[in-house]
Formats: structure tokens, sequence, C-alpha cells
């Protein structure tokens, strides 16, 4: 018989995976085909690329602004990568969630390895669901990498390095997306989350 109905919590989604494999454009794909799914906009010392804007992208906000962020606990985690700082606020995840959203994080490994131990501890009562997305080759890496012109060489190469180190972790993951075309990738995101949503009626 089926069980009472409640309003549902939504799902939180985190797609990880190496810079340049393609995370924000499917992110945003995926945005487009799921009405339902809120993207979880992060605090950055970065400062914005041509095309980002305050508030839609990133919170761009001073070093001191972050530091005050992180001493008065407005993040559910944060991390230094490629040289500046990234955060989660806590409380636009939370708020969402609660409101039956589902809400897309995107991050680093080392964002997505503290949340799921955060997860794990119980210490974020959520459900949630890891992904992390691969190029299909690490030549095509390179190539999107490259053809992104947003950093010069020394710091494309740099993320390269750090690129295939961070592929040795996928395991760690629930699902593993190969980006070959956004579309298709921003689908299999999309039936990940169809199918974790009903996975949550057993919980
Ligand atoms: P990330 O957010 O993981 O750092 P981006 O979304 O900025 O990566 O993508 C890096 C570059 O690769 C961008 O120029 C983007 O247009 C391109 N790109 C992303 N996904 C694909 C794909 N499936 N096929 C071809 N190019 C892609
Ligand atoms: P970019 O500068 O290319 O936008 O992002 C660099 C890296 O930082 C990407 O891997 C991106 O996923 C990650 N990132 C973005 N926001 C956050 C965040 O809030 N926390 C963590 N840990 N990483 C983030």
């Amino acid at each position: 018989m089926p069980r009472k109905t409640r309003r549902r919590r939504g799902i939180l989604v985190v797609v990880s995976g190496p810079s340049g494999v393609g995370k924000s454009t499917v992110v945003k794909r995926l945005l487009k085909l799921e009405k339902n799914l809120k993207l979880s906009i992060s605090a950055t010392t970065r400062p914005p690329r041509p095309g980002e804007s305050h508030g839609e992208h990133y919170y761009f906000v001073t070093q001191a602004e972050f530091d005050r962020m992180v001493k008065r606990n407005e993040f559910l985690e944060w991390a230094k990568v490629h040289g500046y700082y990234y955060g989660t606020p806590l409380k636009q995840l939370k708020d969402e969630l609660a409101r039956s959203k589902n809400v897309v994080s995107e991050v680093d490994v080392q964002g997505a390895a503290s949340m799921k131990q955060m997860v794990e501890d119980g210490k974020l009562a959520v459900t949630a669901v890891f992904i992390f997305l691969i190029p299909p080759s690490v030549d095509i890496l390179a190539f999107r990498l490259k053809k992104r012109k947003t950093e010069d060489e020394e710091v494309v190469n740099y993320r390269l390095r750090a690129a295939i180190a961070e592929l040795q972790v996928m395991e760690k993951y629930d699902y593993i997306v190969v980006n070959d075309k956004v579309e298709s990738a921003a689908e299999k995101i999309r039936a990940i989350i169809n199918v974790e949503k009903e996975r949550t009626l057993l919980n």
C-alpha cells in the first residue's frame, strides 16, 4: 500500500570532476531541463570571467568578505582551488531543500569529499547523490581547457596535471558520467536525479 504522502525534502545533487571537464556547461544545460532544480551559488574570491555575473554564477567577494563568511560559519564547506577560495553557502541550500526543491552543487573534489563525509557522519541531514563528470579522454580535456581561453598556458598546464590526479578519486562517487556531448551528459544526470528521487520515498 502506498505510504501516506508527505511533503518531501529535495535532494542534493553534487556534480564534481576536474577543472575543464564541462561541469558548468553541463549543469547550465541541466538547469534548463529540470525546472525543480536550483543551483547552489558559491562564493568565490576569483575575479569574474567575461559573461559571469554576481549572484548568478557566483557571489564574487573580496578575501576579507570570504574570511568573514568563514568566521561566521556561513559555509557548508569551503576550499582553496587553483589559488582562489570557493565556498558553498549553507543557508540557501537548506532553504531550497526544505522548499522541496532539488539543489545542484558544482564543486571541486575537495568540496565533494567534505560534503560526502558530512552526510555519512550525519552532520548534513540531506539525501545527496554524488556524480563525477569525466572527459571522454585526457586529450579532449586538454583541448577543452585550452579552448575556454580563460587561463594562460601555465595555468592550463597546472590545471591539467591536477585533473589527472583528481581522476583517481572517481570510484568514491555514486555515479560516473562521461561528458561526451553536453546534451547527453545533462540527460544522464537528469535520469539519475529521477531515480534518486524515487529512492527517497523509501527513507
Ligand atoms: P568546468 O566547469 O568543469 O571547469 P566548463 O564548463 O567551463 O568546465 O567547460 C570547459 C570548456 O569545455 C568550455 O569551453 C566548454 O564550452 C567546453 N565543453 C564543455 N562540455 C563540452 C562538451 N561536451 N563538448 C565540447 N565542449 C565542451
Ligand atoms: P572555476 O574557477 O573554473 O569556476 O572553478 C574552479 C573549481 O572550483 C571547479 O572545480 C569548481 O567546481 C570549484 N568550485 C566552485 N564552487 C565551489 C565551492 O563552493 N566549493 C568548492 N569546494 N569548490 C567549488
